[in-house]
């Protein structure tokens, strides 16, 4: 299926590694000019590297953090007129609620919440006056179903999810679509970060946690950033213009519903 975005100029946040870099990598696959981006200038480089050489789409890397105002300067400066944005960051830190406290607190809203949508806001008139834009938020699965010391990053992209469904009812019309792609178990640093924390707090070990995972997702194997990329590249893509504002997981049976 030719997904009709070949020559469009994409923005994906924190994509140096894992959802993020597959889902730059499926976009170029598509012939999308990228701006990418990360805090590591170095995996940063390589990956440009390595997105120029296996697809031949430009490719410009901006090193900084996005949760920072300065971050998305330079961001927006390198792509001021995007017709697609992937809106990713790392994951807040698991922990107890009991010890997040306020500064914990506004870390996480600013990272998965309020930059962005500061990002979205600056982009999305734009979008809407070329009369093409998707927007694309990588949220995470447990915005359907809440997983134990995510608290923080749960309430953090639920805002987002609630403040997007608000606002896309506003651009729909001018071909500007926001969806929500959910992760559920990626092989990625985060996951593997994330059993590390469970070991420490069990007293298990890593490998006992992370191959119990593995064993309780139904596919009995963890999504790969690979497949993820593609299903994230169809939801930039022109046939997504009367799908607005869904909330897509992609967990591999993990959640127990029938919707
Ligand atoms: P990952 O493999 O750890 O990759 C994170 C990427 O984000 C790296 O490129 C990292 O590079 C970059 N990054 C982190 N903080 C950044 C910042 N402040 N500014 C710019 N770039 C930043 O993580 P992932 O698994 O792809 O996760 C992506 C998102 O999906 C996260 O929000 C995560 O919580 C969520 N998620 C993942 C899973 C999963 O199973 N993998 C499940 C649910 C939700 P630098 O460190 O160099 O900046």
């Amino acid at each position: 299926m030719d997904l009709g975005i070949k020559g469009r100029k994409a923005i994906v946040g924190a994509a140096s590694k894992g959802l993020g870099k597959g889902s730059a990598m499926a976009l170029a696959e598509e012939g999308v000019d990228l701006v990418i981006n990360a805090r590591g200038a170095e995996a940063l480089e390589a990956t440009a590297r390595e997105i120029r050489q296996k697809t031949g789409v430009k490719v410009t890397a901006i090193a900084a953090d996005i949760t920072t105002p300065e971050g998305r300067k330079a961001i927006l400066a390198a792509c001021p007129e995007p017709d697609i944005l992937v809106t990713n960051a790392g994951g807040p830190p698991p922990g107890n609620f009991r010890t997040d406290d306020r500064a914990r607190w506004m870390a996480a809203l600013e990272a998965q919440l309020l930059g962005h949508v500061e990002m979205i806001t600056a982009v999305i008139d734009g979008m809407a006056a070329r009369n093409f834009g998707r927007i694309v938020n990588i949220t995470s699965a447990s915005v359907k179903m809440p997983v134990p010391n995510l608290g923080l990053s749960t309430a953090a992209r639920m805002a987002l999810t609630g403040f997007c469904a608000t606002i896309c009812r506003e651009v729909v019309h001018k071909n500007v679509v926001i969806n929500n792609l959910l992760p559920g178990p990626f092989d990625t640093d985060r996951l593997r970060s994330s059993s590390v924390f469970a070991a420490q707090q069990t007293g298990r070990d890593f490998e006992t946690i992370y191959a119990e995972r593995m064993a309780q997702n139904p596919t009995k194997r963890f999504g790969t950033a690979e497949e993820f990329g593609k299903v994230c590249a169809f939801l930039c893509s022109t046939h997504v213009g009367f799908m607005v504002a869904q909330n897509l997981l992609m967990d591999g049976g993990h959640y127990p519903g029938n919707f």
